[in-house]
């Protein structure tokens, strides 16, 4: 009896975890369907022809409940909200690949099995998993030795799954590496002042390169019905999907 119930408030915790994160997105794409689960803030897991990529993965290992183990973890940068260790040591990374830029590598949990790692400068392509991945500079403008981001030392992604680009930003202002992507088709775009850049620069930014579907992420405090407002009256046929990243914060 005592593991019944052990077992049912195991489900109820689980069922409440689910409920924190907003419903996951189905693209049909080449090979099958890509599975795009918000989790928070900056942290969301792509899934592919049964392979999970954990994309700056944080909140621990509860976050990722009922959820298939990461084949790949993709990390930005070095701040919290984007490098948690402490979710690194959680989870389980027995067959995961780590793809990084060296400042994160320098700090990954010593436990980190370094054999894993793949370390990515600005503008350094690698193959993970069969998909490409192209590291994007990500930064603060105006550029300054004391930015909270300074040029060269994160990374945001281009990631082709299944014949589609998928970009994630990471913490950026609107810098010209963004706004001279071609062919993105989803792309995770920061907006909160003063880390990375307002509603109104980041929708001049989508206007841009005009991704075919953009998630705002990384948005806390924002008024995103305000950057969909802008974006689609520079565009309509831009698909800006908004979802609650911050479920599991209220
Ligand atoms: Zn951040």
């Amino acid at each position: 009896m005592k593991n019944f119930t052990f077992t049912l408030l195991l489900s109820i915790a689980c069922l409440f975890a689910y409920a924190q994160r907003p419903a996951a997105d189905h693209e049909t794409v080449k090979g099958g369907e890509l599975t795009i689960q918000p989790i928070t803030h900056a942290t969301l897991v792509l899934s592919y022809q049964g392979k999970n990529i954990y994309v700056d993965p944080t909140g621990g290992a509860a976050a990722f409940t009922g959820l298939g183990v990461p084949d790949m973890i993709i990390l930005t940068d070095i701040h919290g909200d984007h490098f948690d260790p402490k979710t690194i040591d959680a989870i389980n990374t027995n067959h995961a690949v780590i793809v990084v830029p060296q400042a994160v590598a320098d700090k990954l949990p010593a436990t980190t099995d370094k054999s894993k790692l793949v370390i990515l400068k600005n503008g350094d392509k690698t193959n993970q998993l069969s998909i490409p991945i192209e590291a994007i500079p990500m930064y603060n403008l105006p550029e300054s030795a004391t930015a909270m981001h300074t040029k060269g030392r994160g990374n945001g992604y281009v990631l082709t799954i299944g014949g589609k680009n998928i970009y994630i930003s990471g913490d950026t202002s609107d810098i010209p590496e963004m706004r001279s992507l071609k062919n993105i088709d989803i792309a995770f775009v920061c907006m909160n002042l003063p880390y990375t850049m307002d509603v109104a620069t980041a929708a001049k930014a989508v206007l841009a390169f005009k991704p075919k579907v953009v998630y705002p992420y990384h948005y806390r405090g924002q008024d995103t019905n305000q950057f969909k407002a802008l974006v689609n009256a520079g565009d309509k046929n831009i698909d800006v999907r908004l979802r609650d990243w911050y479920a599991g914060a209220k």
